[in-house]
């Protein structure tokens, strides 16, 4: 098993999450209500923006120190997705945004003034196939007027800001298809209502995900983040944080079933003995730690090639699928270890079942992965 970095901000997650217990979850989780106080916890307690730059109010830290804090959420049953893309959706402001638009929005991001949750990429009609998408925006004196519909995009209810990726050129009328793509920074609190209408979708975890349609939306040209038509590289560049970051909630989601299972195992009596000291239930258990700490090792060094600035696409992508797999099985054995009570709702197995089945889909589903690896590392043919 990989040695636990950052033990003193893991100490200080542990501690604020002790204050979000299992009901917290549970009543919001039924409700499909957003954890407001939980994001507001975290905010003061700075842990939302360690990646941001001392100079503009945040701590500095690396990727790994922001890996430490989504996997003790996730191990301590608290969920990382009401909050987690402010983590690495900053980073394309950060990267690819002028001075003056870092600025104005990263200090108040820093404090939580300004809150900037939302990121707006998929489409119904596009699908994983990006290039496909038909959202755009369209240059009009200082504005661009967006039109369009964007699926799938959490917590725009609960978000001041929105990295949009949208088409400022056709992708027939672009040199390659992955061209005519831009970055538009989006204020939420001016566009709703304005051309922008936000409709929220149910689904079987509580991720506050909505679908947006755009009618006319006037977005200031200023808004727009590093070259026009070259937004397709900036959103792949953040890419690789979200999949290393995602994979850590996963590292933590697989703790939390392990450790929960384990300790049912060794407790609950059936045939005069514990569970766990049968081999059939206690295997699986140690399968799913094995499987975990080969998982963890892969997160902890796409994180460290991140950190040194050097190319991780693989590694990220690896990570996560890895570690997306381990938290389902995890998953999967805790509640078969825990019979009939890994139903209940009251063990928080059930809910954080469903919460950890999310990851093998998005943000990228493991065949998109596969592919990536089949095609990319392997030299393999594209089947598209
Ligand atoms: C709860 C939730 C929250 C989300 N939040 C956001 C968000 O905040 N912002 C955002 O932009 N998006 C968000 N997404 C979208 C998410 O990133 C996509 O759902 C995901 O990338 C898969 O895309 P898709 O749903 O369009 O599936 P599709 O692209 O339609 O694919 C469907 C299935 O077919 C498979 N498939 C497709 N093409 C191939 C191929 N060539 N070879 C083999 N298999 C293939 C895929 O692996 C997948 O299993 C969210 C989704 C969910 C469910």
């Amino acid at each position: 098993m990989a040695s636990e970095t950052h033990p003193e901000i893991r100490e200080a997650v542990r501690r604020l999450c002790g204050q979000f217990p299992g009901p917290y979850w549970r009543a919001k989780d039924r409700d499909r209500s957003y954890p407001t106080e939980f994001v507001t916890a975290l905010t003061e307690a700075g842990f939302l923006s360690v990646l941001i730059p001392e100079v503009y109010g945040g701590s500095g830290l690396g990727l790994s120190a922001a890996t430490a804090i989504l996997e003790e959420i996730h191990r301590s049953g608290s969920n990382g997705g009401a909050c987690h893309a402010q983590m690495y959706t900053m980073g394309t402001l950060l990267k690819h945004g002028s001075e003056a638009q870092k600025q104005a929005y990263l200090p108040k991001i820093a404090t939580g003034e300004i809150r900037l949750q939302a990121f707006g990429v998929t489409e119904p009609g596009a699908g994983t196939d990006t290039t496909r998408i038909t959202t755009f925006a369209r240059r009009d004196g200082d504005d661009f007027v967006v039109n369009g519909q964007k699926i799938w995009i959490s917590r725009a209810e609960h978000s001041d800001l929105m990295v949009l990726l949208c088409r400022t050129t056709a992708r027939d009328d672009a040199a390659k298809s992955s061209d005519g793509m831009s970055v538009l920074l989006v204020d939420l609190r001016e566009a709703v209502g304005n051309g922008l209408t936000i409709r929220p979708i149910r689904t079987m975890l509580n991720h506050a995900t909505t679908e947006l349609f755009f009618d006319d939306l006037r977005v200031p040209a200023a808004n727009l983040i590093g070259e026009e038509g070259k937004g397709f590289r900036y959103i792949l560049d953040g890419m690789n944080a979200e999949r290393i970051l995602i994979a850590a909630e996963c590292i933590g989601d697989a703790k939390f079933f392990i450790d929960r299972a384990s300790d049912y195992a060794k407790g609950r009596e059936v045939f005069g003995g514990p569970i766990g000291a049968n081999q059939g239930v206690q295997f699986p258990i140690a399968r799913a730690h094995v499987q975990m700490s080969a998982a963890e090792l892969m997160v902890s060094h796409a994180a460290d090639l991140f950190e040194a600035g050097q190319p991780c696409g693989t590694e990220a992508n690896m990570a996560k699928m890895l570690a997306s797999e381990a938290s389902w099985f995890a998953a999967d054995t805790a509640i078969q270890v825990h019979g009939g009570f890994g139903f209940a709702e009251d063990y928080d197995i059930e809910r954080k079942f469903r919460e950890t089945r999310l990851y093998q889909v998005a943000p990228i589903s493991t065949n998109l992965i596969l592919s990536h690896v089949g095609t990319h590392v392997l030299g393999m043919p594209k089947s598209f």
